[in-house]
């Protein structure tokens, strides 16, 4: 595994972006000095309550542990965490789990997982121990209790009450954007009415979806997310952590706003479609706050566009339909853009945190290009990446005249080359060139088109004129001259022919007497690895596969996915899972994280050298 660094941005993209000036801005005037942590003394999280914070920033990556994290969330994820590193802040990692239903521990170890190895931490020292550390991973179900006690102050103090009515009458009675809502008949409601009736909601009185409690706010707000929203709900269902204790739930947009308070965030970054619940967010904690259940300075929520990519779908429910049709072959299939999915693949965490940087932070959302991920991991490789050489589409060369120029048939010549072109402190890989060695097929044209440099026979032209076969270099090696090729009976070519040009060694004195256009990677067919590797494209065959409502499965790249064998350079055989390789001339690999081993090697294709798909 490569080792997160930090990213290098390009000056032109270099943003100061509008989280940065906001966070500035508090930081300057001291928004959040001086801050105590908030909740009331039993609550799990309550660690620290009522000390002083010692964290200038606190952020949090809130997701809801119901799927697996993709790129989008690695945004987020960058974004919030390298925010609160750059400002000398903690970010949070929280598991928003306050939906019994679609919860699962499996989803919360993958998502533990995945930030981590994206190169992410929650730990922080602690204030209260100097040299110790402190792990800052919650769940929204720890609150529980909280959330209830607040509700149960909202009820007291007049601004939340139960209602009864059918989900339909709701619906209707809310209105819409032209229609200001109507207040329902159980409005009225005192506070001693609503406590009893709220109480036999929690003690499972009332069957499901017969009553929710709604915050009291204005049923005629423009704003339609403050027209007396839902904030309780009555659901059965055994929650991942909580098991039974409990039948009712808060709702998501009730439950966050307590969270972030809870746990002294000082910054709440969401996506755009969050914007409209900002009210209800600011009302809620500010209602707390005069309630006394929770302090000031109080967390604010800021909103940025979220991530788009082309040929790429990120929404939990089409990559849960794409693995549960079959369509992948897994949530780690490498052409998926999940976290496992992409690292299976070969892209690097460092290469997803450039990717983030450079996406920049906006309040507009747009489309980034795909080739950015693959630019990203080439940036991050091609300074570290390993050299080797590999043969895709392997045709066999025969050098006629070895055993003349070496003495034997069976003669190994040492050959070397660098293990990084740009890092000779790395050393030198050593191979050896034998009487036969692998080429790629397209390396070879019995009638070369106009500028094809590399290997093609001795031929006679319209006039009569025979011109020899063409020379190339074999990397590393010799200069080679082309004299014939081999065919089955079908006419299909078995074997080039060639003779090694002697004297013309790489890194001797003689490599330079003969000047060749050509140059051809190589594997000696004696001690070459025959290896399984998988090239991956991407998975739809249009930018926006979703776009006009179009059924995103209908654009699926039926090439997606290919399974060759190949031949590599020996010195692959040690060759570990999630080593990362460039293969000279082919792009980016990566040994595959499940099923390679030292006696059967996988590797799979992460990028190509250059953008395939540039028109
Ligand atoms: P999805 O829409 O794929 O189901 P989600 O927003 O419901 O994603 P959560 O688990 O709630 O998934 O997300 C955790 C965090 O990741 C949220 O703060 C969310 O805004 C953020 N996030 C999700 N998708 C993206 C994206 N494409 N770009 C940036 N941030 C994202
Ligand atoms: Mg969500």
């Amino acid at each position: 595994m490569t080792a997160p660094t930090q990213p290098t941005t390009p000056d032109d993209t270099k943003p100061s972006n509008f989280l940065r000036q906001v966070i500035e801005r508090d930081l300057a005037a001291g928004t959040y000095d001086n801050r105590k942590f908030a909740g009331t003394p039993g609550d799990a999280a309550h660690h620290a309550m009522g000390a002083a914070d010692p964290a200038r920033i606190r952020t949090r990556f809130p997701p809801e542990p119901n799927g697996y994290l993709h790129i989008g969330h690695a945004k987020s994820i960058c974004l919030n965490f390298g925010l609160a590193r750059d400002y000398g802040g903690v970010c949070h990692m929280r598991f928003d789990d306050t939906n019994p239903e679609k919860e699962e521990q499996e989803y919360v170890e993958a998502i533990i997982d995945a930030v981590t190895w994206l190169g992410f931490s929650w730990e922080a020292p602690d204030p209260r121990h100097p040299v110790a550390m402190r792990t800052h991973l919650y769940y929204a179900s720890n609150y529980f209790d909280f959330m209830y006690r607040a509700a149960e102050a909202l009820i007291g103090a007049g601004l939340a009450y139960v209602d009864e009515q059918t989900p339909d009458e709701m619906r209707v009675n809310r209105g819409d954007f032209n229609t200001p809502g109507t207040d329902s008949p159980f409005r009225t409601r005192t506070p001693e009415q609503n406590l009893a009736r709220f109480r036999e909601m929690r003690d499972g009185h009332l069957p499901d979806g017969a009553a929710v409690l709604r915050a009291k706010i204005d049923m005629s707000s423009p704003n339609i997310n403050l027209r007396d929203p839902a904030i309780y709900r009555i659901k059965r269902a055994t929650h991942h952590n909580t098991g039974d204790a409990w039948c009712i739930y808060p709702m998501y947009t009730y439950a966050h706003p307590i969270e972030d308070a809870l746990e002294n965030i000082t910054h709440s970054i969401c996506t755009l479609e969050f914007e409209d619940q900002r009210p209800f967010y600011d009302w809620l904690l500010d209602t707390l706050c005069e309630l006394g259940l929770t302090r000031q300075p109080r967390p604010h929520q800021y909103e940025f566009a979220r991530l788009n990519i082309t040929y790429i779908v990120t929404s939990k429910r089409k990559l849960r339909q794409l693995v549960e049709e079959g369509h992948v072959q897994g949530w780690d299939d490498p052409r998926m853009p999940t976290l496992v999915g992409m690292r299976r693949r070969g892209y690097t965490a460092a290469s997803l945190q450039l990717l983030a940087e450079r996406s920049g932070v906006s309040k507009s959302g747009g489309w980034l290009d795909y080739s950015s991920i693959d630019i990203a991991l080439r940036d991050d490789l091609d300074p570290k990446a390993a050299r080797a050489c590999a043969v895709l589409d392997p045709l066999k060369l025969k050098l006629v005249n070895f055993a003349d120029v070496f003495g034997s048939e069976s003669h190994r010549e040492p050959c070397h080359a660098p293990v990084h072109p740009g890092h000779p402190e790395r050393g030198q890989r050593e191979f050896v060139l034998t009487n036969e060695v692998w080429i790629e097929r397209e390396d070879f044209m019995e009638e070369p088109s106009k500028g094809f440099f590399r290997l093609s026979p001795p031929r006679t032209d319209a006039a009569g004129v025979t011109h020899p076969g063409t020379r190339s270099r074999l990397k590393y090696g010799y200069v080679i001259e082309c004299v014939g090729c081999e065919k089955d009976e079908s006419g299909h070519i078995t074997a080039v022919l060639a003779a090694l040009v002697p004297d013309t060694k790489s890194g001797t004195p003689g490599a330079d007497a003969v000047k060749v256009k050509g140059v051809i990677t190589w594997v000696s067919v004696a001690t070459g690895i025959p290896a399984e590797v998988r090239l991956y494209d991407r998975l739809f065959t249009e930018a926006q596969p979703d776009a006009g409502g179009r059924d995103f499965l209908s654009v699926i790249n039926p090439n997606s996915h290919k399974t060759i064998t190949a031949f590599l350079e020996p010195g692959l055989a040690t060759a570990q899972r999630e080593d990362h390789f460039q293969f000279e001339r082919h792009g980016y690999f990566v040994a595959d994280r499940k099923d390679h081993t030292t006696e059967r090697p996988v590797f799979n294709r992460t990028a190509t050298l250059k953008d395939t798909w540039a028109k």
